[in-house]
C-alpha cells in the first residue's frame, strides 16, 4: 500500500499547476489550448513536446515520453513516486501528513512491469512492420497514429518478441505472470497473453497503467480480451478513461457512460472529456460508486439496438441504486458513438446528449412505441418492465416521482403501484432508507425529506402543528406538493388542495410517524432547513460575485467564508447535501 492516501494524491494533482511546473524546465509557448516546447527528455530543438493542461498530461511526439505532473518529476529529476507527489504538494501548498516510516509499495514491480510493457507495445504500434495491420485498422476507423499516440495505444505482435524484449529490460517472468502479461501453457511454457491485438492501456485513478484491453485484428476469438485480475488490475473496479475524465466530470457535473474503448476515445477526441466506459462487461456496483464520486448525473450513450438497450437499462438500474440521476441519450439506428462522432463531430454528439431523457421515461417511450399500453395484459407486462427501475431508485423522491409517472402511463392507481413497488421485503428497506438509520443524517440530506418530516409532524396535530408553523415559513419548502399541504394544514383548508397535493396529503396521512421519534425528527428537519437557508445565502453570494468591483468581491468572499463556516459547524455533511441537490430525476 502506498503511504499517501489516494484522495490526497488526487487533491495534489488537481491543485498542481502543470504548465507552471514544467515551464520551469522548458520554455513553453501556447498553441491553442495546449503548450509546446523543445523536449527536455531527448533534447530536441523543435517544439515537439506538448503540455495538455486540460488532460493534466505531457507528451513528446518524438521520443514519446509522456505522463502526468508526477511522472514529469520522476523522469526529469529521477524522483520516486511518493517524493514526486510530496514535491508537487509542497508547490501547491498542500500539506501531506507524515504517516510513520515510509517503505516501498510491494506492488511496485507490477506497476513497473506494466509500464515497461505499455511503452514497448506503443513502440511496436509506431514502428514494427508487423503492426501495419493495426495502423491500417486505425485508418479504417478514421484515426491517425499521431492522434492516438498520446493516449498510449499499442500493438502486441503475434510472435514471442515480447518475451525477449522484457528479458532484455530485466523484467522477471514471475512478475510478468503476476501482472497478467504472460500466461503459462499446459506444457509449462510461457506465452504472451496479448498476441496480434491493438491494445488500449487502462489506467487507475492515479493515471498509472495497470492493464490492457486488446482488440483482435483479423480472425480470432474473443474480439476483446482484457488483462486478468491482478493485484493492481480489477476489471470491475476500474473505468476506462476515468483518470482523464474525472476532472471534466466534476466541472460538467455529469458523466457520459459509453460501452466501448473506441466510443470513449472518439468522444474524448471530439473534446467531450467527461466520458468513461466499463471494461467490456456490464456496469458493476463498484463502477457506479466510482462514477458517483465525481458526478451527480450520468448520461448513458449505448447502442440503440436490443442488446444495447438491455445493457443501458441494466447500467441505469445500477446507477439509480447509487442515488445518481440517470438519463439516456438515443443514437440514430445503426450508429454507435464512434461512428456518429466520425460523421458529425462534437456538435452531433452534443445534440444527442441534449436530447437525453430520464431513464424511466425512456423505458416508457419504448414500451409505448411497442404498443404495450394499448391492452390490459400489455399494461401488466409494461409495469413488470418498469418495476425494477422504480425499485432501483434509491433516492426517495425520485422513487415517488417514478411511481407517479409509471402509474399515469399504465393507468393504474398510484397507491396500488406503490404497494407493489415496495413489495414484501423491500418495504422495510425503503422505510429504513427514508428514516436514515444507518448514519447520523443521511435521509435528511434531501430537502424534501426534511420537508416531509415537518409536514408529517403537522399532521400529528397540536402541539406539533404550532411549533412547525412558528419555526418554518411555507415559502422555504421547495417540493411543491409538500408546500401546498403545509399551507393548507396551517390554514385548516385541506379541502382546497388540488389533485396532486391532495394525493400527497392522503399519502402522508396514511404514512404517519410510525415508530419515529417526533422530537428527533423535528430537530433534524429544522437543522436541515437552517442549513438550506445558509446554502441559499451562499448561492446568492455566488450569483452576485462576478458582477462586483474587486473591493466588494473581497468583502463578499469574506461573507461567504463566514456563512460557509457556520454551515459546516451546524451541518457537517453539507457537501454531500449540496452535491445531491437536484438529484430527483427531473
Ligand atoms: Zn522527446
Amino acid at each position: 500500500m502506498s503511504l499517501i492516501p489516494d484522495d490526497v494524491i488526487e487533491q495534489v494533482r488537481e491543485a498542481a499547476d502543470i504548465v507552471g511546473i514544467i515551464g520551469e524546465h522548458v520554455e513553453l509557448k501556447r498553441t491553442g489550448a495546449d503548450y509546446r516546447a523543445p523536449c527536455p527528455f531527448h533534447g530536441g530543438t523543435h517544439r515537439n513536446f506538448a503540455v495538455i493542461p486540460r488532460k493534466g498530461m505531457f507528451y513528446c511526439f518524438v521520443c514519446h515520453a509522456g505522463g502526468d505532473v508526477f511522472t514529469f518529476f520522476m523522469k526529469k529529476l529521477g524522483m520516486d513516486y511518493p517524493t514526486a507527489v510530496r514535491e508537487v504538494a509542497r508547490r501547491a501548498g498542500i500539506t501531506i501528513p507524515e504517516r510513520g516510516p515510509t517503505g516501498p509499495d510491494p506492488r511496485e514491480p507490477l506497476y513497473s512491469a506494466v509500464a515497461a510493457a505499455a511503452d514497448w507495445f506503443a513502440r511496436q504500434l509506431r514502428e514494427s512492420p508487423e503492426a501495419q495491420v493495426a495502423r491500417d485498422y486505425l485508418t479504417t476507423r478514421h484515426l491517425d497514429l499521431e492522434t492516438v499516440q498520446p493516449l498510449g495505444l499499442g500493438y502486441a505482435p503475434r510472435s514471442k518478441a515480447f518475451l525477449d524484449a522484457m528479458k532484455g529490460l530485466g523484467v522477471r517472468d514471475e512478475v510478468l505472470l503476476e501482472a497478467g502479461l504472460l500466461a503459462r501453457r499446459e506444457d509449462g511454457t510461457l506465452a504472451p497473453r496479448f498476441r496480434g491485438r491493438l491494445l488500449f492501456p487502462i489506467h487507475d485513478v492515479r493515471a498509472r497503467v495497470v492493464g490492457f484491453g486488446g482488440r483482435i485484428l483479423g480472425e480470432g476469438e474473443p474480439k476483446y480480451l482484457n488483462s486478468p485480475d491482478t493485484p493492481i488490475f480489477h476489471k470491475g473496479k476500474l473505468l476506462y478513461n476515468l483518470h482523464v475524465a474525472k476532472h471534466a466530470m466534476r466541472k460538467a457535473e455529469r458523466a457520459i457512460l459509453v460501452e466501448g474503448y473506441f466510443d470513449a476515445l472518439r468522444l474524448s477526441l471530439a473534446g467531450i472529456e467527461e466520458v468513461v466506459a466499463p471494461l467490456g462487461t456490464g456496469l458493476t456496483p463498484e463502477q457506479a460508486q466510482l462514477v458517483k464520486r465525481h458526478a451527480p448525473h450520468v448520461i448513458l450513450l449505448y447502442d440503440s439496438d436490443e442488446p444495447g438497450l438491455r445493457a443501458t437499462f441494466r447500467a441505469g438500474d445500477e446507477l439509480l441504486r447509487e442515488g445518481l440521476r440517470v438519463s439516456v441519450a438515443t443514437l440514430p439506428a445503426g450508429e454507435d458513438p464512434d461512428t456518429l462522432g466520425q460523421k458529425k463531430g462534437a456538435a452531433g454528439i452534443e445534440e444527442i446528449l441534449n436530447d437525453a431523457v430520464d431513464v424511466l421515461e425512456r423505458k416508457i417511450q419504448i414500451l409505448d412505441r411497442k404498443g404495450f399500453f394499448g391492452t390490459l395484459p400489455g399494461r401488466r407486462r409494461a409495469l413488470d418492465r418498469l418495476l425494477p427501475t422504480i425499485r432501483a431508485a434509491k433516492d426517495p423522491i425520485t422513487r415517488e416521482l417514478y411511481i407517479a409517472r409509471a402509474a399515469e402511463a399504465a393507468g393504474v392507481r398510484k397507491d396500488v403501484l406503490e404497494r407493489e413497488a415496495l413489495g414484501a421485503g423491500s418495504g422495510e428497506q425503503y422505510r429504513a432508507a427514508q428514516q436514515g438509520n444507518r448514519s447520523p443524517l443521511p435521509a435528511p440530506a434531501l430537502p424534501a425529506n426534511a420537508e416531509k418530516a415537518l409536514v408529517l409532524l403537522m399532521l400529528e396535530g397540536e402541539p406539533w402543528k404550532s411549533r412547525v408553523v412558528e419555526a418554518v415559513d411555507p415559502e422555504e419548502l421547495e417540493f411543491p406538493p409538500y408546500r401546498a399541504v403545509f399551507e393548507s394544514v396551517a390554514d385548516d383548508a385541506v379541502l382546497a388542495l388540488d389533485d396532486t397535493s391532495a394525493r400527497a396529503y392522503e399519502q402522508l396521512k396514511a404514512e404517519g410517524l410510525g415508530r419515529r421519534d417526533p422530537n428527533e425528527m423535528y430537530e433534524l428537519a429544522l437543522n436541515w432547513m437552517e442549513a438550506r437557508r445558509l446554502e441559499r445565502q451562499l448561492e446568492q453570494l455566488d450569483d452576485q460575485l462576478p458582477f462586483e468591483s474587486p473591493e466588494r468581491q473581497a468583502s463578499l468572499i469574506a461573507e461567504k467564508r463566514r456563512v460557509f463556516d457556520e454551515l459546516r459547524k451546524r451541518y457537517p455533511r453539507y457537501k454531500i447535501a449540496k452535491r445531491r441537490r437536484g438529484a430527483p430525476g427531473t
